[in-house]
């Protein structure tokens, strides 16, 4: 067997016992609770069923990307921010509180209900209804965790750096911008995956890249994050980085994963 060869049945087996942990943790659905849920966000970190990943598609790839668990090739380094998130873990943060008077959905939610979702009165799916509650408004996170947009960048910009990835995600969740500039002089207007390059740590700058941060802004030195990588010979950050489409915040249809090139859904 060739050394490419035996580096993909690796790989493979990699991806295998991801997709298992990730699975086994998973048992039910983040959304309405339906059993062996078999659908991924990849940029929320959610485990979802075939329902409510429908809901999900329909609010679009800038709240929500969906893919097959079972059916979609999905990179290593994303299944292994999945495996990091998950749905207890993000459940905390985007259905800490849920006030009484809202219907959280279940696996038979197939109703509809009167009431008032952005500015419009009229009939809802339930189901649909609490999904762009959850993820949309975000009605449900901390209501006493009051943050100053300051304050969310800052923790955005070090939880890049210490590869917390659900730190990541709160900062993003409460209206952190994915592409703030460090206000710290000493970190040279730098980004968050600015910082997540130059720290080597590739699940960071996975999840920053599935919720649109920009790989082409560059620091006061004119650096962009590759640039700051291949400095540093940080050559699977450098993988990852190419393997996004500048334009469109995606994996580009084909895309480098190691040094084997795999079919990627566009988002
Ligand atoms: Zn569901």
């Amino acid at each position: 067997m060739s050394t490419k060869s035996k580096l993909q049945t690796e790989r493979n087996k990699q991806k295998e016992s991801l997709k298992n942990e990730i699975q086994s943790a998973n048992l039910n659905c983040a959304d309405c609770g339906q059993k062996s849920p078999e659908w991924v966000s990849i940029n929320l970190g959610v485990v979802v069923c075939l329902s409510c990943s429908g809901i999900h598609r329909s609010l679009g790839t800038h709240v929500s990307k969906i893919r097959s668990i079972c059916l979609d090739d999905i990179p290593l380094t994303t299944l292994a921010v999945l495996q990091k998130l998950g749905n207890a873990k993000v459940n905390q943060l985007l259905e800490h509180t849920i006030p009484s008077s809202f219907i959280k959905c279940n696996p038979n939610s197939e109703g509809y209900v009167l009431c008032k979702l952005f500015f419009y009165s009229g009939l809802y799916f339930v189901r649909e209804k609490f999904i762009k509650e959850k993820y949309m408004l975000k009605l449900f996170v901390n209501p006493n965790d009051q943050k100053s947009h300051e304050e969310l960048n800052c923790q955005l910009y070090q939880s890049a750096k210490l590869e917390d990835l659900l730190s990541i995600l709160e900062a993003i969740c409460h209206g952190g911008n994915v592409n703030c500039v460090s206000s710290d002089l000493s970190q040279n207007g730098r980004t968050p995956l600015h910082a997540a390059s130059l720290e080597n740590k590739e699940l960071s700058v996975e999840l920053l890249l599935q919720n649109s941060a920009s790989h082409s802004v560059k620091d006061a030195d004119g650096k962009t994050p590759r640039e700051l990588a291949v400095n540093s010979n940080f050559y699977k950050i450098v993988d990852i980085l190419d393997s996004y489409d500048p334009f469109s915040s995606g994996r580009k249809k084909r895309s480098i994963e190691g040094d084997d090139k795999s079919l990627e859904s566009e988002d």
